[in-house]
């Protein structure tokens, strides 16, 4: 196999390169990282990583705070032909003893103030501790800047793994989903394509790199493009908004975007020089996406993948981007509606479960046949989970989490349905719609609103506001108003949270 047949993720991205002067990475305290240099520095860590006894197929774990060194981590480990492991920063010792001890990778790179208590978990696959803090030192850069520039990037196969994303697992334990060069490699270049990126974009890079939608998405498609990206620590919306004036493209999670709406600063002068706003992980409120589009002059584009999937559908670069709707299918993904007991494809507009099939699809949970045996139809459908429809003109609508879904007194409740409607009402800024256990319905309909702080709004205003407009089975029990929603760092409402809180309400007795 000579090198350009190399299927390794890291030579699809960066063999042949022909200009490695070019900016890759920008951050706020100056540095200037060109393709050149990230490729250089992928190979000094990659030489370390090696050194540590890191072979092909071993898995290199990460719970780091967000640096270019972490994401040269990211390349460096799958240019050694290993499999990155990221883990989210949030992760108490408790939960990443599971994760290590499931993976057992043989090094665990973690920030200095946690190496004490991760080496003790570490130490019992015999795993390998390197530090990386928050201002991208620690013992793996030192190592890296003692060690050469040049590594011959490890060949692999297209269905090889090149990283392991541990899903969020809000129900049972967390899955890990094995995803190849070839899935996160082909993603990438359709999404470079269809998203129109070009060697003269700049990104905002503001998502954390420990999730598919800042690690693979943002920056592989950056980097396959040869774009640029400022590279932030965080989310902050003057920032941001500052930066948009030399900035082209912007993703983010719909907190972003609710966000930066609070900002009096966004407008369309500010927003006149970006050409792209992209928003998932999480439903983008169809409210945001007008008033987006009111302010900035910018239709956000939403879309929706997965951690097992990457991205599934985009709504159309150049068509129209539907409020509400995620778009269509990506090239070379095919996006289907079933029955969710049988199995059987459904008509358009009709609500099921959505499955996909394509490059994209990941190749199964780690170390658990029975589970993906489970989550895949026998013609190589991955079976997402999420409960949704494609309407008349093929754009996919997601209605929720199949778990989410509410069965009360036999009838299928679907949230987004009832949290819409409560939306729309004047003075509400969002809502989210459960199922608590009912002794007479099975799952009493539930609803928790958020309103603005000066609107007026009470249960018995929604209640009223609902009247009429939803059949009965479907009409909240109780509604409850409070100052916000439970969400995690992608901005994903944690509605188990919210089924725990509420779960006595309706409790006889
Ligand atoms: P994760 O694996 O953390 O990326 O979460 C994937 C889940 O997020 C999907 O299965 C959907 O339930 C949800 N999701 C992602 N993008 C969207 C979107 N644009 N609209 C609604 N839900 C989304």
């Amino acid at each position: 196999m000579n090198a350009t047949a190399n299927a390794n993720l890291f030579s699809r991205l960066f063999d042949g390169i022909d200009d490695p002067t070019r900016l890759a990475i920008e951050t706020l305290d100056g540095q200037h990282i060109s393709y050149g240099d990230l490729i250089g520095r992928a190979g000094q860590m990659a030489n370390v990583l090696v050194g540590r006894g890191v072979k092909p197929g071993d898995r290199v774990a990460a719970q780091t705070e967000k640096s270019v060194s972490g994401l040269v981590l990211y390349l460096a480990t799958v240019r050694a032909g290993a499999i990155y492991l990221p883990l989210n920063t949030a992760y108490t010792l408790n939960e990443l003893d599971y994760f290590i001890g499931d993976a057992e990778p043989k090094v665990v790179v973690c920030d200095p103030l946690k190496a004490a208590g991760i080496s003790t978990i570490a130490a019992k696959v015999k795993a390998k501790v390197e530090t990386l803090g928050a201002d991208g030192r620690g013992s793996l850069t030192e190592a890296a800047d003692q060690a050469g520039k040049e590594f011959a990037t490890i060949i692999r196969g297209n269905d090889d793994l090149a990283a392991i994303l541990y899903t969020s697992g809000t129900t049972g334990r967390s899955k890990g989903a094995m995803l190849s060069h070839d899935n996160l490699a082909a993603n990438s270049l359709t999404l470079v394509d269809y998203w129109r990126f070009t060697d003269k974009d700049v990104l905002i890079h503001a998502l954390p790199i420990y999730h598919t939608h800042g690690l693979f998405v943002a920056s592989n498609v950056t980097l396959f493009a040869r774009a640029s990206m400022i590279f932030l620590p965080k989310f902050d919306p003057d920032l941001i908004i500052r930066l948009m004036a030399r900035a082209t493209v912007l993703m983010g999670v719909p907190t972003f975007y609710t966000r930066l709406l609070q900002n009096p600063a966004l407008n369309r002068e500010s927003a006149s020089h970006m050409r792209l706003f992209v928003s998932g992980s999480a439903p983008l409120l169809a409210d945001t996406h007008r008033e987006w589009t009111e302010r900035t002059g910018h239709d956000v584009l939403e879309r929706y993948g997965m951690t097992e999937t990457n991205m599934n559908t985009s709504n159309p670069y150049d068509g129209e981007r539907v409020a509400g709707a995620v778009g269509h299918a990506l090239p070379g993904v095919t996006v289907r509606v079933t029955d969710p007991e049988t199995g059987k494809v459904l008509a358009p507009e009709t609500i099921g479960m959505i499955e996909v099939k394509g490059s994209n699809v990941f190749k199964g949970y780690w170390r658990m046949p029975e589970k993906t045996k489970s989550e895949f139809r026998d013609d190589g459908f991955f079976i997402t989970g999420d409960l949704g429809k494609i309407d008349d003109n093929g754009y996919v609508h997601i209605l929720g989490r199949g778990k989410d879904l509410v069965i009360s007194g036999g009838f299928n409740v679907y949230p987004k349905e009832i949290e819409s409607e409560i939306d729309a009402m004047p003075g509400v800024i969002e809502s989210a719609v459960i199922g608590v256990p009912h002794a007479d319905f099975g799952e009493g309909v539930t609803a928790v609103v958020v309103c603005h702080p000066t609107a007026k709004i009470d249960e018995g205003t929604i209640l009223k506001g609902l009247d009429g407009r939803l059949a009965k089975f479907k009409m909240p029990k109780r509604v409850f108003v409070v100052g916000e929603l439970p969400r995690n760092t992608m901005g994903k409402v944690q509605k188990n949270i919210l089924r725990d809180k509420y779960k006595d309400i309706y409790a006889k007795g």
